[in-house]
């Protein structure tokens, strides 16, 4: 699952280096004649390479990237922004501090976006969709798109949860007009706190880059004491520490999901013979980070739980930390309409356990789980 299973000594050796051969700054602006390194712009580069994507900015976290992402779209107070009622407080904290007020859309039975909802919940003050590719899998995000688009709508593409998924083999985070992505402690892979921007959008790209960086043009023959200011702004910048191991992990991408897809694999094999197993949809490929399957026995799902707790492998977002991820819990945040268009949402999730991949679990750890699960009667 995350990438901090994996921080090693080439983490390590890119912090040093940054002291030792780099010139040891650790501001990503300026400072050229100091310095032989800026990791913010390469981890960057590297990230739209990776991706396929024209422009990445990466942030200070994946909450403040999604409100750069509706703050460059111009999202503000009287404005409405659609997303899911499986999600994470973060997307509903960035809605709310552009002044902007979240609309709760219901979810269907794989647990993603329901399409049906989304077009029940689109407004006159509808501005922007946020779908969420939850705990490792793609949204049906081609018609999310479609809709968007009969309806002039933004879709601002929170792929926080699902980095190196595809759809139709394209990477996920780059089908909206801006895409998210989060390095935070518990992602797949990690800069300790940290979030990315991608689009393909110049204009937007550009107003994002202001915007984070208290609205600095950089303007490339002014020093950056007399830049021009474009805008009022913010201080959302990732630091060169963040940037530099960001580079390593984003090169252990490939290993890590290859070694989510084996454990995930030994936990299909017996479990799917017993139980509706959340699947990527048709033309999309997850991560494999999580397994989730539906218990609709509650005394069955008590037992699966206890076995969990005894493997040290716990139930991640469902149940354990189901109040962070169902929009639901979320009164102190949401009116009370927006509450109740989640209860249908909390039912179903209630009866979901997700198991969490950790790739420094053995594989043997995997297979003799799923065998004491499945034999569960
Ligand atoms: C993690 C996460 C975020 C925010 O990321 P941070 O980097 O922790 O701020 C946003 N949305 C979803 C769905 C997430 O899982």
């Amino acid at each position: 699952m995350p990438g901090f299973e994996i921080i090693n000594y080439k983490e390590k050796k890119a912090i040093n280096d940054i002291f030792d051969k780099n010139g040891g700054v650790l501001f990503a602006h300026g400072y050229e004649k100091l310095r032989k390194k800026f990791h913010v712009r390469e981890f960057e580069k590297n990230i739209s390479r990776k991706f396929k994507i024209k422009n990445s900015l990466v942030v200070s976290s994946g909450t403040a990237a999604i409100k750069i992402a509706l703050k460059s779209l111009g999202i503000k107070s009287g404005d409405e922004v659609i997303t899911q009622s499986f999600n994470f407080i973060a997307t509903i904290e960035a809605i709310i501090d552009t002044g902007a007020k979240p609309i709760i859309c219901g979810i269907d039975k794989n647990l993603n976006m329901d399409i049906n909802d989304l077009q029940k919940k689109i407004s006159k003050k509808t501005k922007a969709i946020i779908p969420v590719h939850m705990l490792g899998q793609s949204v049906e995000i081609d018609k999310i798109v479609s809709i968007a688009k009969k309806n002039k709508l933004f879709v601002v593409e929170d792929n926080c949860e699902s980095v190196g998924g595809k759809f139709r083999d394209k990477h996920l985070g780059t089908f909206g007009h801006l895409g998210i992505l989060s390095f935070d402690f518990g992602k797949t892979i990690t800069t300790g706190e940290g979030g990315a921007i991608l689009t393909n959008n110049s204009k937007l790209f550009k107003i994002c880059k202001e915007y984070h960086d208290h609205g600095h043009k950089n303007s490339k023959n002014l020093t950056r004491g007399n830049d021009i200011r474009s805008r009022v702004g913010f201080n959302y910048r990732m630091t060169e520490l963040q940037a530099a191991i960001g580079k390593v992990q984003l090169k252990k991408l490939n290993f890590i999901l290859k070694n989510n897809k084996k454990r995930y694999f030994e936990l299909f094999k017996n479990l799917s013979k017993k139980f509706f197993i959340r699947k990527d949809i048709k033309h999309s490929r997850g991560i494999n980070d999580t397994f989730i399957f539906l218990v609709e026995k509650k005394n069955t799902r008590e037992k699966i739980i206890k076995i969990l707790k005894k493997y040290k492998i716990g139930t991640k977002n469902l149940p354990d930390a189901i109040k962070w991820h169902c929009s639901y819990y979320w009164n102190h945040a949401m009116e009370k309409k927006q509450i109740k268009n989640s209860k249908t949402s909390k039912e179903i999730l209630n009866k979901y356990i997700s198991i969490p991949i950790f790739i420094n679990k053995p594989l043997k750890t995997y297979r003799n789980l799923s065998e004491e699960i499945s034999n569960i009667n």
